[in-house]
């Protein structure tokens, strides 16, 4: 087990800690023990049982492992919690592109941070004189990273779900070092939402069903990205035009309104990624894994692969009705290899509606049977705005 020299205090190291961290771009820095994540794993509990997980299979993973950081390192005695902003700046107004969730604007932060993370760990082996065993992640291991992070004085739960931070509000990652080293921890985090409901009232799809329970049945978040089927049909109006995540609940915290400011780390910019917009007819025209991987690696967007990001665009052209798509929408229709893509095209040129949009609808050569159901759908909701226009 990590031990500190003779001549260094527990208190000593998690000054030191606070610095390096700092210095290497964390905004935030907090510690708590090793110890299992009582109140988290109780609230995962009720989550899991009230069928809130959907089909996520590593959120419905036991509780007392997702809630014990030694089960991720057995020599763990701290867990020190860091935040880094991701915060962009605001979406511009829409072009006619598929809206991107703002920590999806620029680099996959999974590798960018784990980076930090270890370059933060040698520099405080060194500064230490001592070895540290560690395990470094954000957002990609078994452990409930928000409750650490609560515990570690990080933030409080909002009732949107999200940690919120009275300093810099809620755009930013979470990532975490579990050591083997004894660091004093501090205060849980405190704060509270007040009368404030406004994540509650202005969610599209009334996702957050009580103050911090929010069902990823009907997150558009979870729709658009960690979904591997059909986004339901009476849910994607609602999507509106995300393509690809969902920021509403942040974006109309007064936490966010007054706090956030832009991440100073470039990585996160639009700039170095797919930005605020993506432009649906480029994404409608991806065939192929290969080109798609080609086309978002290093990004976030390769989360729900090229089914995934097809589909959702998809969406965003019907909810935007950019009847200038329609050819590209048929030539989905026509020649994509995926069910999934081809009946979400169909919905989307229902939802667009005139005399072209239905001529494809009723062209087509579909053989599939789910297909054949969004295709006759699709129809009876052009034939009915035909009818009402
Ligand atoms: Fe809390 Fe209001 Fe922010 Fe929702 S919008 S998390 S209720 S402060």
């Amino acid at each position: 087990m990590g031990s500190l020299p003779a001549h260094t205090t527990p208190a000593d190291a998690r000054k030191i800690l606070e610095n390096r961290a700092r210095e290497a771009g964390f905004d935030l820095v907090g510690v708590t023990g090793a110890e299992p994540l009582e109140e988290g794993g109780e609230r995962l509990r009720e989550w899991q049982e009230a069928g809130m997980a959907a089909d996520m299979g590593y959120m419905q993973r036991p509780v007392g492992l997702l809630s014990n950081p030694k089960k991720l390192q057995k020599s763990a005695r701290s867990v020190v919690s860091l935040g880094v902003s991701y915060y962009p700046g605001e979406h511009p107004e829409n072009p006619g592109g598929g809206r991107v969730a703002r920590y999806a604007w620029g680099r996959d932060y999974h590798e960018i941070i784990k980076e930090r993370l270890y370059r933060l760990r040698r520099e405080l082996e060194q500064e230490l004189g001592t070895r540290i065993k560690a395990r470094a992640f954000t957002d990609a291991v078994p452990l409930l990273e928000r409750s650490a992070a609560q515990k570690a004085g990080l933030g409080f739960f909002g009732r949107n779900s999200c940690l919120i931070n009275g300093e810099i509000g809620s755009y930013f990652f979470i990532a975490d070092l579990i050591v083997d080293l004894h660091l004093p921890p501090d205060p849980p985090g405190t704060g509270t939402c007040g009368r404030c409901t406004r994540c509650m009232d202005r969610c599209p799809t009334g996702a957050i069903q009580a103050p911090g329970v929010v069902d990823a049945r009907r997150c558009i978040s979870y729709l658009t990205i960690e979904n591997r089927g059909e986004i339901p049909r009476h849910l994607r109006p609602l999507v509106g035009d995300w393509a690809f995540g969902c920021d509403i609940c942040q974006e109309v915290c007064p936490y966010n309104k007054t706090k956030a400011s832009r991440s100073p780390w470039p990585e996160f910019g639009a700039a170095s990624g797919a930005g605020p917009y993506l432009e649906i007819e480029e994404v409608l025209e991806i065939r192929t894994d290969e080109e798609f991987e080609k086309r978002f690696a290093g990004t976030p967007l390769t989360r729900p692969g090229r089914e995934g990001l097809l589909r959702n665009c998809c969406v965003s052209a019907g909810n935007l009705g950019l009847r200038e798509l329609v050819p590209a929408l048929a030539r989905c229709l026509r020649e994509d290899p995926s069910p999934l893509v081809r009946g979400h095209a169909a919905w989307a040129l229902g939802e667009i509606g005139g005399d072209a949009a239905i001529k494809v609808l009723r062209g087509g050569a579909e053989d599939d049977a789910w297909c054949l159901r969004e295709i006759e759908a699709a129809l009876r909701n052009a034939d009915r705005s035909a009818s009402v226009g």
